[in-house]
């Protein structure tokens, strides 16, 4: 059975130069992060805030980039505003508003992704492509000075069917491609596109993913479902 060290090694060769892998250790500990550093691996993914908080304290003297991935309420922006790298679940401007709020206790600027809903299952957070227009083009967002929004985010529905996975992805890419146009055209930050998890990156790649977030490939299935 092959290491988390030789999975990291083989899954990073397989990735193209442009594309980033964020290691998800959601549900994993942080022996395996450890293991997974030791190959070379710097950005990790968590869901959960109360899990990324124990895990970065565990794991303070390592230079980890952490990403939140999963669903971030308002009331938990705090804990993680001194630290966290990337924030992929923005789908509100109430959330990016309390985030800058932080950021600026913390004296940084946080980055952040808009997180779309693609999935045609009714489960999954994200915005719409107009509710994410109304947030650019609010007054609001216009005044925050703490925030950077460096791309988009989305899940696409779990399932088998690879033409509607690939519809999904495309459709991602697209909103993004219209937002870069009519939003960040000046924006050199604005370039990623958080697609691709164990079972689809590869499909992901393939409509213009930069960032693939990996979990169970690496570390294996989690003993629960999250
Ligand atoms: C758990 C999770 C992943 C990784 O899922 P795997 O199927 O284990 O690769 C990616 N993105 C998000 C938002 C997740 O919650």
């Amino acid at each position: 059975m092959s290491t988390i060290k030789d999975k990291i090694i083989s899954f990073k060769n397989e990735l193209p130069e442009n594309v980033k892998l964020v290691a998800v250790s959601k549900t994993h500990p942080s022996e395996m992060i450890k293991e997974a550093y030791s190959a070379g691996q710097r950005i990790f993914g968590e869901n959960k805030v109360q899990e990324m908080i124990a895990k970065h304290d565990e794991l303070k003297n390592l230079d980890i980039n952490w990403h939140l991935i999963g669903h971030l309420q308002r009331n938990k922006v705090k804990y993680i505003a001194e630290f966290v790298d990337l924030i992929h679940s923005v789908d509100s401007l109430k959330l990016l508003k309390e985030i800058n709020k932080q950021a600026i206790n913390n004296s940084r600027t946080i980055n952040c992704l808009l997180q779309f809903h693609i999935a045609s299952e009714d489960t999954k957070f994200g915005l719409n492509f107009e509710e994410a227009v109304e947030i650019l083009q609010s007054e609001d967002y216009k005044k925050l000075t703490n925030v950077k929004i460096i791309g988009v985010m989305g899940m696409a529905s779990f399932t088998e069917d690879e033409v509607k996975v690939r519809s999904e992805f495309t459709n991602l890419q697209e909103i993004y491609n219209n937002l870069k146009t009519n939003y960040f055209k000046d924006s050199n930050d604005f370039k990623e596109i958080s697609m691709g998890m164990s079972n689809d990156w590869e499909l992901a790649i393939e409509s213009g993913s930069t960032m693939v977030r990996v979990g169970s490939t690496i570390f294996g299935y989690r003993s629960c479902s999250l």
